[in-house]
């Protein structure tokens, strides 16, 4: 593929997700031009808003977890999250309600939590504790090296001493092998088995190391936005208009376009050629050699997708929490049919975001990302069984109060976000190679093509995302200068 000689210093961004928008505005402040293409009408990416009749629905991210990276991401720029975004720290962050009918709040209030544990499971107090210690000896280590810098980037020096730290013997387990160590009680198994699924994995595949998941959400919080997610989009769009990036919508990317083998612009759907000496992919890495028109890669290890339904009701729903989790009978059969049958499971685990005043409804089951299209007959499949669940856990029956509605299953989000079959978190995190050397930030075989968002290092999820984001507009500086 060959296109015109590069610009300098321009950086065009393929895609306009949470990554490409993060990645737009710290290089833009750092005194580059930058270009965003989005395919889509609107930006944000997976990080999106519904609305219909009055109705608003976030359709994607519902909990955030690690506020100081957003911050970061805003002050970078010179702006403020808190001028665009009310935070909400969630206490409970969720009911959980399980198969036997035990319900319990979780909190990462620590008098609140124990009292609870005292309750439901007393004799796993000390598994907490040492739970909770894993998980602060892996997030140290995280923060001073794998939150901030690309797989096979040299370490400073200050950081082997770090990594010193790394409890290796712990951290390489695997995880759900190492939650049943710690926990007896079915219900706190169940409970922080769970986590893993925050960037589309199973716990039995996974190792250890995601322990740390859980440390972050209780030792700093779980957080909503007043208003909904979708503002943290709006306040960067808006921080981008002020800096002076070109954001450009409806513009697909058809082409990676090369000069002397290294990246120097785009070609969009509509023949459009924009010239950049640095090209950004913000879509997913998978998607990437198509784009420099190499053959489509075979689909490896794909997170899981989403199965989501959206109601909003005539009156708000009374008496639940903001989150809920209905978990099912039996999570082991439930990840096995996911990712051993590659089907939706025949009870699945559903999780409710009801943000007040209740009357909007986003209801998610974890299912395979596959490539086969989800016609009605399945939708209609998948629904009954949510709903059985929901009525096992004690959920009212609101169907008859249902004003809108919409649905989002694999294929939707797989053609929507361009996401290889609608795998919400790029690769899964199952096995440390997976989890821990993602496509790199940087494209090993080109040079000037970099990748920034979940599907590249350091993984999915909304602050990670940012820190990818962080960690290639730096990789851009640095190579770039
Ligand atoms: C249902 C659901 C629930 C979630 N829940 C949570 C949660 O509670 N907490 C959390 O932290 N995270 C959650 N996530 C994950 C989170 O939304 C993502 O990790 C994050 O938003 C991904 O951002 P990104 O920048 O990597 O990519 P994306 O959001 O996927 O954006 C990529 C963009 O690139 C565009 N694009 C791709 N190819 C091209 C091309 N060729 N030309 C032009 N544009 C292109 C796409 O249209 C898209 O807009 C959830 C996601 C979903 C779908």
């Amino acid at each position: 593929m060959s296109g015109s000689a590069p610009a300098r210093k321009h950086a065009v961004i393929v895609g306009g997700g949470l990554g490409g928008l993060a990645v737009a505005l710290r290089l833009q402040t750092s005194g580059w031009q930058t270009t965003v293409c989005e395919a889509g009408p609107t930006f944000g990416g997976k990080m999106n808003r519904w609305s219909k009749d009055g109705f608003h629905f976030d359709t994607g991210p519902s909990l955030i977890t690690m506020p100081w990276v957003f911050r970061d991401t805003f002050a970078a720029a010179g702006g403020k999250l808190e001028e665009h975004v009310e935070l909400k720290s969630l206490d409970p962050i969720a009911e959980y309600r399980f198969d036997d009918g035990t319900r319990f709040e979780y909190t990462s209030v620590l008098p609140d939590w124990l009292a609870t544990l005292q309750r439901v499971a007393p004799s796993d107090q000390d598994g907490f504790f040492r739970f909770l210690e894993l998980g602060a000896k892996l997030f140290a280590v995280s923060e001073a090296t794998f939150f901030r810098r690309s797989p096979f980037e040299r370490p400073a020096a200050g950081e082997w001493r770090t990594m010193k730290n790394m409890p290796l013997l712990q951290g390489w387990g695997n995880y759900q092998k190492t939650v049943e160590r710690l926990f007896k009680s079915p219900h706190l198994r169940q409970l922080y088995g769970r986590y893993p699924t925050y960037v589309g994995s199973s716990p039995w595949r996974s190792p250890a190391t995601l322990a740390v998941i859980p440390y972050i959400e209780f030792a700093f919080g779980g957080y909503a936005v007043t208003g909904g997610l979708y503002r943290i989009v709006e306040g960067l769009v808006a921080l981008c208009r002020e800096r002076g990036v070109e954001l450009r919508n409806n513009a697909e990317v058809h082409r990676i376009l090369r000069h002397n083998g290294a990246a120097s612009g785009v070609e969009l759907a509509s023949g459009e050629k924009i010239a950049a000496g640095v090209v950004v992919m913000n879509g997913d890495c998978a998607a990437t050699p198509e784009l420099l028109g190499e053959p489509k890669p075979a689909p490896a290890h794909r997170s899981m997708s989403g199965f989501v339904q959206l109601y909003g009701l005539r009156k708000p729903l009374t008496g639940i929490h903001q989150h809920t989790v209905c978990f099912s009978a039996n999570y082991q059969r439930e990840f096995a049919q996911i990712f051993d049958e590659h089907r939706f499971p025949d009870d699945p685990t559903v999780y409710v975001n009801a943000p007040e005043p209740g009357d909007t409804l986003f209801i998610m089951a974890n299912t395979p990302a596959t490539d086969q299209t989800w016609d009605d007959a399945r939708i209609a499949q998948a629904r009954g069984r949510v709903f059985d669940r929901l009525r096992r856990a004690g959920f009212p029956d609101f169907r008859d109060d249902v004003v809108v509605s919409d649905v989002w299953t694999p294929t939707r989000i797989a053609t929507q976000y361009r996401m290889p079959g609608g795998a919400i978190y790029g690769t899964d995190s199952h096995g440390w190679r997976n989890a821990f050397l993602r496509p790199r930030n940087e494209n090993p075989r080109v040079p000037g093509l970099y990748h920034v968002g979940g599907s590249t290092h350091p993984g999915g999820g909304t602050p990670t995302v940012l820190m990818s984001a962080d960690i290639t507009a730096r990789l851009i500086r640095q190579r770039h200068s």
